[in-house]
C-alpha cells in the first residue's frame, strides 16, 4: 500500500497543495499521503549534499576534486556572497533520484564575471575557464536583483516572462524525470537575465556591446542556447508532451452595435513543447535591446 501511495503523492501533489483534496478523492486519511511523500523524496540540509550537487553537475569536467572544492568554497567567501537574512529563503536542488538538497539562499555581492576575475587573481596558477568556475558555484547562491531591473510592464516583457517561466517549468520536469539527461549543459535558469546572458558576449566595462544587443554580432546569438531534444523539432514528436502556456494574440471582440473589434489579449495555448520553445526563442531575439532601452529610460 505504501508503494502505491508513494506513487501518487509526488512533488506535484506537495507543490499544488492539493494533498487534502487528493486524500478525500481516494478516501484515505491525509496522514497516509504525507507518509507516502516522505518515502518518495529525501531532502538533505547538509553541506555535503550541496557539494554533491556540484560534483554531479561537473562530473564530465576533467578538473581535480581539489580545484573544484577551491572554486566551490571561493563562491561562499566573505565579500563574495552573504546570507539573505531571511531564513525562509531556501533553495532546493535535486541531487539524485528522489533525493534533494536544501540550503538557505546566499546573495552574490558582485557579478559572476567579477567573482571569476577575483578568483584568477587570487590563484593565478590555476587554469580554470569561467564556465567551469561557474559550474562549481553552490546552487543556493544567486545574484542580487536590483528592484529596478524589472519595471517595464509592456506586452513584450509580460509575454517574454510568461514564456520563460513555462519553458523552465517544462525543462525542470524533463530533467527530473530523465536521469539520462544528467550529463548535459542544459540548465534550469532562475532569471531571464541569466538565459539572456548566455545568448550575448561577455560584458565589457559592465555593459553588453550594442551590436550584441541588436543581434548584429557574429559571435553571439540565440543559437548559443542549448536545448534538450524534446524542446526542439529534432525530438521525437510522437511522444512529445503537451504544455500549457500563454501568448498575446489579436482576438475579435464583439462590441455595441453588432460590431467586432480586434483586441490584443493573452490567449491560453496547449501545444507541443517545440512550439512554446520556438515562440520563446523568437521573443529572445529582440528582448535584449528592448530590456536595455527599458532600463536606460528608467534611469533618466
Ligand atoms: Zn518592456
Ligand atoms: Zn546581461
Ligand atoms: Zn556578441
Amino acid at each position: 500500500m505504501n508503494v502505491l501511495v508513494a506513487s501518487i503523492s509526488g512533488e506535484k501533489v506537495t507543490e499544488t497543495r492539493c494533498r487534502k483534496n487528493l486524500a478525500k478523492k481516494l478516501g484515505l486519511p491525509v496522514r497516509r499521503l504525507s507518509r507516502g511523500n516522505r518515502i518518495r523524496t529525501t531532502i538533505s540540509k547538509s553541506e555535503k549534499s550541496c557539494w554533491a550537487y556540484v560534483c554531479r553537475k561537473t562530473r564530465k569536467d576533467a578538473l581535480s576534486e581539489e580545484i573544484k572544492r577551491l572554486a566551490y568554497n571561493f563562491w561562499m567567501k566573505h565579500g563574495i556572497s552573504r546570507h539573505t537574512g531571511n531564513k525562509a529563503d531556501v533553495k532546493r536542488e535535486r541531487i539524485g533520484p528522489k533525493t534533494y538538497s536544501s540550503h538557505q539562499v546566499y546573495l552574490l555581492e558582485k557579478t559572476q564575471t567579477e567573482v571569476y576575475i577575483d578568483f584568477t587573481t587570487e590563484y593565478p596558477c590555476i587554469k580554470l575557464s569561467q564556465r567551469s568556475f561557474e559550474n562549481c558555484k553552490p546552487y543556493f547562491i544567486r545574484q542580487v536583483r536590483p528592484k529596478d531591473r524589472q519595471t517595464c510592464c509592456c506586452r513584450y516583457h509580460v509575454e517574454t516572462k510568461s514564456a520563460f517561466k513555462s519553458c523552465m517549468n517544462f525543462r525542470k520536469k524533463l530533467l527530473n524525470e530523465n536521469d539520462a539527461y544528467d550529463e548535459n549543459n542544459v540548465h534550469v535558469y532562475d532569471y531571464i537575465s541569466d538565459i539572456v546572458d548566455v545568448t550575448l558576449c561577455n560584458k565589457e566595462d559592465n555593459v553588453h556591446k550594442i551590436s550584441c544587443l541588436k543581434r548584429d554580432c557574429g559571435e553571439c546569438g540565440i543559437n548559443k542556447l542549448e536545448l534538450l531534444p524534446k524542446e526542439t523539432a529534432a525530438g521525437d514528436l510522437d511522444t512529445a508532451q503537451i504544455v500549457k502556456w500563454e501568448r498575446f494574440e489579436k482576438v475579435d471582440i464583439k462590441v455595441k452595435g453588432n460590431k467586432t473589434i480586434k483586441k490584443l489579449v493573452l490567449v491560453k495555448k496547449e501545444t507541443k513543447a517545440v512550439e512554446l520553445f520556438s515562440h520563446f526563442l523568437e521573443l529572445l531575439k529582440s528582448f535584449p535591446l528592448h530590456q536595455h532601452r527599458a532600463t536606460w529610460q528608467n534611469k533618466q
